[in-house]
């Protein structure tokens, strides 16, 4: 499959401590021969995030190409280094070949020039051709290093059109290296080396199509050796600037560059003047305040300033490091504070529930949030796991109360339940939680042994509705009385007083989100009559309105008359690829590139754009850091988890409201059929009833496709493992990843299918922007969802498209819930005037249909649309949790 050009550059870290000229350690190690070691260099590179390995022997004491066969051999053995391409970097082309023939995967020359003349250079390009590499071009020709941004401009164009023009070379396969040189050196030709590198970049990005850009980053502090804070600051600056110019790639340790934003204003202004020559005394400024950050070895930029929190007495220090958030001394700490108190738990009771209801405080009164909160609790969960093997007695005696939560039976998600029960922790609630899938006997039964004082339902689909009723009924049968709380993507208050509180004789209360939640808990706890009763009334009272709420709904008949008529004058396009095909290969470094970030942040309770909600006054700061750690789990991720989809594209013919699928255009017989679902209300305006089908031809053949996309189950395996290691937060991150990643998928896919394997739109070129807004001709309506809330659809769909063999999802039996949580399904349809829109209520005629239609009862039909209460999703704000 050929890889389109990604929609924005994104910089790919390039591990740079394997490299004896670079690290004095890896030198020694590799001097002294001990290859273990070394490796393990290798590894802590790949787990901070590097996405290639630059290995670099050239040494004088050795030898080299020996050494460099011996340590790439051990690499390929590695199974976490060998995952990530190898960049062999070497002066001596021999040593290069030796890398070659070594490494198994894609790797990269680093690299050849023309300054040894265009035969050599020609050489050894087809060389690193002949081995499928790519190759790293340093700006030098015959008369040496360019300097200036037009010099090194014009001995990039050179190399790329010869590379292009006279061997083919691929251009994705082309990475420029401008050279970074040290500036602030005090030779005043010098000040202008970062701002020529960046201004190439800029160049060459804008005119060399296909070519990245790389650099070998640390060179540009060269004359600041010996203070790592000012080092590693210039080099997050720097990038900052050039990642913005266009470059792709760069030679970094990615372990150790702070945040851009992090990093004191003073010290950025002073270290930007310098990069851009702002004016004359800019070195000698960075010099002078340099001065201030030497030898504070071990600390970095953004934290170096703010450990004076360590000096304060042992119970602040641990509220302090519960409401930001740090877990770096917590256990030390908690040790110190263990012998000085009474017991284990007086360190629980006081300083540390002090603490938690500060943090309770503050995410009340809106001055902190969610992602600061679940740190929090993180900090917590670790000081009371150091202090439970000291405690006799294992709980808290304190709690507040006890709630049992799950995601009900036929129901996978819970990123909405996780978030609510570390929130409640945070407020000194227990929680007992099921998980997902829950049969409501567990819940039950959990909920009378442990002597509960809440139940908390949770769902992201709209048949957990129908379960969530059924938990409220048999709470009823069972003589229970503890309050029924009920959340989730779909749930809603309407639906919460309409269909659950009269199943229930206790009080059942809808939790819109997590920041509702601690108030609803306190108040069920503290004040339950008073507040059960003003639950009551205004249930009461929704439900009043829905009942007298007279749906005017066209019958059957008349609301087909009123079908959508489009404009069939262009032939339907004949998809290129017809049947199936298993998108393979996909990484989840191609998919960052696709993802919406709105909804993660939406996920995270944190309302905004992107990217503008970073520049937000109230919650910027929080996304940034919320972003950055989601960018580090992201490189975790790229090794960790393997996409899987598949689509399928078929000969469609219009029954009705029926949508019946050919294997091609001459089958008489389909192989399959999609029920659609037609809008009935009675409409003022001339907008016509909707049904899918109606994006089909009448009456010629056409197509339509389906499709399925996982972000991997890893997911969830990972969401566990952290889960186990007391860390909520990375949990919750992971699947809000997970499913950004799967929706990211979709969307790519659904491009591929546009451009590539239906190929009716060729030639599009959509800004990111457009994409996310679906500015795309065609659409990819969800199963489940508004235009078609028929979960029970995807059965026949996943059973097309060979789902769990090809693409390794199913459905939960009961309610057609995608296994693994992080996956997308959908239909294709391509006409330019098809549009999403809602189903709304229906009438008893097209019920009746449509259980003939699929020769299903009435009642089962009936349950899997019982969803016209769910919270109106529209298409901007489908939150899958
Ligand atoms: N960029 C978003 C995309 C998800 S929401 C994200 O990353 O979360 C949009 C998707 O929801 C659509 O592509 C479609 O698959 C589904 N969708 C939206 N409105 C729909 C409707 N009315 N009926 C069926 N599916 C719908």
């Amino acid at each position: 499959m050929s890889t389109p050009a990604p929609l924005s550059s994104r910089f790919i870290n390039i591990g740079e401590r394997t490299n004896v000229t670079g690290s004095a350690r890896f030198r020694k190690l590799i001097t002294a021969g001990d290859f273990e070691a070394a490796l393990t260099v290798a590894r802590d590179q790949v787990e901070n995030g590097a996405q290639i390995l630059d290995v670099n022997m050239d040494e004088g004491m050795l030898d080299v190409p020996v050494v460099m066969r011996t340590f790439l051999n051990m690499l390929m053995s590695d199974p976490d280094v060998s995952r990530v391409p190898i960049m062999i970097d070497s002066s001596k082309w021999e040593v290069i070949e030796v890398g070659l023939q070594c490494v198994q995967g894609k790797s990269v020359v680093n690299s050849i020039s023309l300054k040894e003349g265009r035969s050599v250079f020609i050489e050894q390009a087809k060389a690193t051709q002949a081995y499928g590499a790519a190759v790293v071009v340093m700006a030098f020709d015959e008369s040496g290093q360019a300097e200036t941004a037009e010099h090194k401009f014009s001995i990039c164009e050179q190399s790329y059109r010869i590379l292009t023009q006279e061997i083919g070379f691929a251009p994705y396969d082309i990475i420029f290296d401008p050279n970074i040189f040290a500036v602030a050196t005090g030779i005043e030709s010098h000040n202008d080396y970062a701002k020529a590198f960046i201004d190439a970049t800029k160049m060459i990005r804008q005119h060399l199509p296909g070519a990245g850009v790389s650099g070998g980053v640390s060179n540009v502090s060269f004359s600041f050796r010996g203070n790592d804070i000012v080092r590693e600051a210039m080099h997050a600056i720097f990038l900052y600037h050039a990642i913005r110019a266009g470059m792709t790639m760069g030679i970094i340790n990615a372990g150790r560059l702070p945040v851009y934003e992090d990093i004191p204003t003073r010290l950025r202004e002073a270290i930007e003047d310098v990069l851009f020559h702002r004016h004359q005394d800019a070195t000698e400024n960075l010099i002078t305040l340099a001065q201030d950050y030497q030898g504070q070895e071990g600390k970095t930029a953004h934290t170096g300033a703010s450990l004076d929190w360590r000096e304060e007495n042992l119970s602040s220090r641990l509220s302090y490091a519960l409401v930001h958030g740090i877990d770096e001394f917590i256990e030390g700490d908690v040790d110190d504070a263990r012998q000085t108190m009474d017991s284990p738990l007086a360190v629980i009771e006081g300083p540390l529930m002090d603490g938690m209801n500060q943090v309770g405080d503050l995410f009340g009164a809106g001055k902190m949030f969610l992602p600061q909160v679940v740190k929090s609790a993180r900090v917590m969960k670790k000081a009371v796991t150091r202090l439970l093997p000291y405690m006799k007695q294992k709980k808290g005696s304190n709690k507040k109360g006890k709630i049992v939560m799950a995601t009900v039976k036929g129901d996978v998600h819970d990123i909405g339940k996780n978030i609510v029960g570390v929130v409640l922790q945070c407020n000194n609630y227990e929680i007992i939680d099921l998980g997902v899938m829950t049969p409501c006997e567990k819940i039950l039964q959990t909920a009378r042994e442990q002597r509960a004082d809440m139940i908390g339902l949770s769902g992201l689909i709209t048949p957990s509705l129908e379960e969530m009723a059924f938990v409220a009924e048999e709470m009823t049968r069972q003589n229970m009385s503890l309050p029924l709380l009920i959340g989730g993507a779909t749930t809603s208050k309407i639906h919460t007083a309409v269909k659950i509180a009269p199943q229930y004789e206790g009080l059942s209360v809808h939790v819109e989100d997590a920041s509702r939640a601690v108030g609803i808990v306190d108040a069920l706890m503290g004040r339950r009559n008073q507040f059960g009763e003003e639950i009551s009334t205004q249930y009461a009272a929704l439900r009043d309105g829905y009942h007298r709420r007279g749906d005017a709904l066209l019958d059957l008949v008349a609301a087909r008359a009123a079908a959508a008529r489009l404009d069939w004058d262009t032939p339907c396009s004949r998809p290129k690829t017809m049947g199936l095909t298993v998108l393979e290969g996909i990484t989840p470094a191609m998919l960052e590139d696709w993802i919406d970030w709105r909804p993660f942040f939406q996920a995270w309770e944190l309302a905004g754009t992107f990217p503008a909600i970073f520049d937000d006054p109230k919650v910027g700061e929080v996304a940034r850091n919320l972003y950055a750690d989601a960018q580090a789990m992201l490189a975790r991720l790229r090794e960790k988890i393997t996409p899987r989809g598949v689509i399928g594209l078929w000969a469609a013919r219009r029954q009705g409201d029926d949508i019946c699928l050919y294997t091609d255009e001459k089958d008489q017989q389909p192989f399959g059929v999609i029920h659609t679902l037609r809008q009935q209300m009675r409409r003022s305006s001339d907008r016509p009833n909707y049904a899918l089908a109606d994006f089909i031809h009448p009456k010629a053949t056409d197509y339509v496709g389906g499709f399925v996309v996982t972000a991997g189950a890893q997911i969830e395996t990972l969401a566990q493992a952290y889960k186990d290691k007391q860390d909520d937060y990375q949990a919750i991150l992971v699947q809000a990843l997970g499913d950004r990643l799967a929706e990211a998928f979709a969307e790519y896919a659904h491009f591929l299918v546009r451009t590539q394997y239906w190929g009716y739109a060729p030639g599009e070129s959509l800004s990111p922007e457009d994409i996310i807004k679906e500015a795309y001709q065609g659409i990819r309506p969800a199963p489940g969802y508004p235009a078609c809330p028929d979960h029970s659809e995807k059965i026949s769909l996943f059973d097309w498209l060979k789902a769990d063999q090809n693409a390794g999802v199913h459905l939960t039996p009961e309610s057609c819930a995608m296994i693994p949580p992080s996956s997308v399904s959908g239909y294709y349809f391509a006409h330019p005037q098809s549009q999403y829109f809602g189903l709304g209520k229906i009438g008893a005629d097209q019920l009746a249909d449509y259980a003939r239609r699929k020769s299903m009862d009435q009642k089962t039909v009936a349950r899997w649309l019982a969803s016209n209460l769910a919270r109106q999703v529209s298409k901007q704000d489908i939150e899958r949790e």
